[in-house]
């Protein structure tokens, strides 16, 4: 294997690695507004480095980034880019069953459109699941690394949602070149309690679907929602290296613990 990236391999490289390994890694994310001081493809950017890295760290193929994802409410600013949620669901279907089909069993999603993102692709592998057998986990930072994130959150309760504290200092630490830490802002607003975003705030909560009319209002027409005053390189240096530490534990479960049957191996028609 040359690279971890297969696009840079050539097609003998993955031939020999399906001969010994049965795990890739496939990040997804989005193009879309970060408020004024984080560039439009954070939450793609965050996926291809924790891909990449992972990847690296334990010679685990990375199959090529999909940069855009579902994010109709962020419409609200300019650049945002936004597919239609079915179009989502049918890329994650065709890349997953085209690696499928050469022999890959067990496919890590990283998704960097935290929660966002969610519905669509949980469409995609619960499909593929069921028809192939192939193993799908999610790995999403809303929920996976999330020990390690309540405990570096430094803001209030409501200060972690969009283009806040966790996602900025994550974002200082791997892409310090496209940040401006100088626009960092601040926006919790006073709402009723079942309408908490804050993953780490416990709680009733209904789900509510952002709309692109509202959006802007609520963020206040910066595009924060949350507190990125505390953000800093060094928080988001520890949440990478243990977000890896976990990753690799769950590269290592996939190869060693997961056993996996694979039928109906289809190419997308
Ligand atoms: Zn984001």
């Amino acid at each position: 294997m040359r690279s971890i990236w297969l696009q840079e391999n050539k097609w003998k490289d993955i031939e020999t690695y399906l001969q010994k390994k049965k795990t890739i890694i496939v990040p997804f994310g989005s193009v879309e507004q970060h408020s004024a001081h984080l560039p439009l493809g954070t939450d793609s950017f965050v996926a291809k480095r924790l891909a990449e890295d992972a990847g690296k760290l334990t010679n685990t193929l990375v199959a090529p980034q999909s940069w855009v994802g579902w994010a109709p409410h962020h419409m609200a600013y300019p650049g945002t880019i936004t597919l239609r949620p079915e179009t989502l669901t049918a890329l994650v279907e065709d890349i997953c069953q085209s690696l499928i089909y050469h022999g890959f069993e067990k496919i890590i999603i990283i998704n960097g459109h935290r929660e966002a993102n969610l519905p669509p692709i949980k469409i995609a592998t619960a499909r593929l699941r069921n028809t192939t057998g192939a193993f799908l986990p999610i790995v999403d930072p809303f929920y996976f690394n999330f020990e390690k994130g309540k405990e570096l959150r430094q803001s209030e309760p409501g200060g972690i949602g969009h283009a806040e504290e966790m996602e900025s200092s994550h974002m200082f630490f791997l892409y310090p070149e496209l940040c401006d830490p100088s626009k960092v802002a601040k926006n919790i607003p006073e709402k009723h309690r079942f309408f908490q975003h804050d993953p780490f705030v416990e709680g009733d909560r209904i789900l509510n679907s952002s709309d692109v009319y509202t959006y802007k209002e609520d963020t206040k027409g910066i595009g924060i929602m949350g507190d990125a005053t505390d953000a800093s390189s060094l928080i988001g240096e520890q949440y990478h290296k243990k977000f890896l530490e976990n990753l690799v534990e769950l590269i290592d479960y996939c190869e060693n613990e997961v056993i996996v049957n694979l039928r109906n191996r289809n190419i997308p028609l």
